[in-house]
Formats: structure tokens, C-alpha cells, sequence
């Protein structure tokens, strides 16, 4: 059997993560009120999202965008929208 490697192919997929992750030009930031609701943002403007609402630096990644979980995190279908057209 030829099985695909599925580590090798994690590994990859991992690797392509981060490319992204480094290359693309828009960060997850927060809404100011703190109540887990998401946004996205230019990197160099991450005080604002791409649909105008005031936003803060945050940890999280784009590999997470549209978890959710016991916090009820939402995320700004708008922003997502803008950037999709900006990016893809
Ligand atoms: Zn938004």
C-alpha cells in the first residue's frame, strides 16, 4: 500500500499555515467591548477592522477563525468579506 505519510502531510500543511500566517496582510483583532467578538484587521492598522469598528490586538490566529466554544465567540462576517476580497 501507498499510503500518504500523515505526518509528512501534517508537516506541510503546518508549514503552509505559517507562510500564510506571516504573509498575509491582515491580523484577527478584537472588538474594544471585549466580548469575544472578532474582527479583521490591516496589520498596520490593527486599531481598526476592516468594517470600522475600534479593535484591539489579540492572540489568535486565522487557523482559528470561526471556532467556537464555550465562550461563544462570533465572528465579523463582514470583515471576513472584505478581506476575501482583498486576499483570494
Ligand atoms: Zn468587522
Amino acid at each position: 500500500m501507498n499510503e500518504p505519510d500523515a505526518k509528512a502531510i501534517g508537516m506541510k500543511r503546518l508549514k503552509m499555515d505559517i507562510k500564510i500566517e506571516l504573509t498575509k496582510p491582515f491580523i484577527i483583532t478584537e472588538g474594544i467591548s471585549g466580548t469575544w467578538f472578532y474582527h479583521i484587521s490591516k496589520k498596520n492598522n490593527f486599531v481598526r477592522s476592516l468594517c470600522g469598528k475600534p479593535t484591539m490586538k489579540t492572540s489568535l490566529t486565522f487557523r482559528s477563525w470561526g471556532i467556537k466554544t464555550h465562550l461563544n465567540e462570533r465572528y465579523c462576517e463582514k470583515c471576513f468579506g472584505l478581506a476575501l476580497n482583498e486576499m483570494w
